[in-house]
């Protein structure tokens, strides 16, 4: 069996271990940027979480080592009575240095007292990937639920207080990781990935 390098587009220590449990069992050894001297500084103006994910590992592949494989990923959350916000602007929503929980006071006050019905919502992943001859490929998942009226739960980070996810009423902030790891966006889009690495 041969063995890879996927370089995740992340300095940043808990993405990248997460991504090492989501990717385990899998014939690529999982590394952070910092073993490329540290994620690039980009400008995420793409738009998309495709054309964002792309940027990050585009700056990534201009100076991982030419064999290895590197991967971005972009994630946010798409509220449909705010026609997908915030969407790409999922951390910054309540401004360019908001805090989670401004982000999370504006979108309840955003949607105000509607029922439960129309607060229906996704978190979205897209992971982007290249390989060692430059092929770029995408991944996708998603995860389905309502914002709730105020925010539970003490886990998680963004807006894991204030999202029930479909089939249950608790938030992810309270139903922590071993539910969300398995429910999540990221989860499912990893676990696309995770098939298509395992034919190499
Ligand atoms: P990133 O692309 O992973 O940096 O995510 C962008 C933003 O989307 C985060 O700052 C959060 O506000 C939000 N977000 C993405 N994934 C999650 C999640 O699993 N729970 C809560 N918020 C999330």
């Amino acid at each position: 069996m041969s063995s890879y390098s996927l370089i995740i587009a992340s300095g940043n220590a808990h993405k990248v271990k997460e991504f090492e449990q989501l990717l385990d069992g899998i014939h690529f050894k999982v590394y952070s940027a910092s073993v490329c001297g540290g994620m690039p500084k980009v400008d995420e103006n793409g738009g998309s979480f495709v054309a964002n994910s792309q940027i990050k590992a585009e700056a990534l592949r201009a100076i991982a080592p030419k064999e290895a494989w590197v991967m971005a990923d972009d994630s946010g959350l798409e509220v449909d009575a705010l026609e997908g916000a915030p969407g790409v602007y999922s951390a910054r929503y309540a401004g360019p240095d908001a805090s989670d929980q401004d982000n999370v006071t504006k979108l309840l006050k955003a949607l105000g007292d509607l029922p439960k019905e129309q607060r229906t919502a996704r978190f979205r992943c897209v992971l982007c990937v290249i390989d060692e001859f430059g092929l770029v490929s995408f991944y996708d998942g998603s995860c389905k639920g309502h914002i709730a009226i105020a925010p539970t739960g003490g886990n998680g980070f963004g807006y894991d207080p204030v999202f029930i996810p479909d089939g249950y009423d608790q938030s992810f902030a309270e139903l922590g990781d071993t539910v969300k790891g398995k429910l999540s966006h990221r989860a499912k889009a990893a676990e696309w990935l995770k098939s298509t690495l395992a034919e190499l």
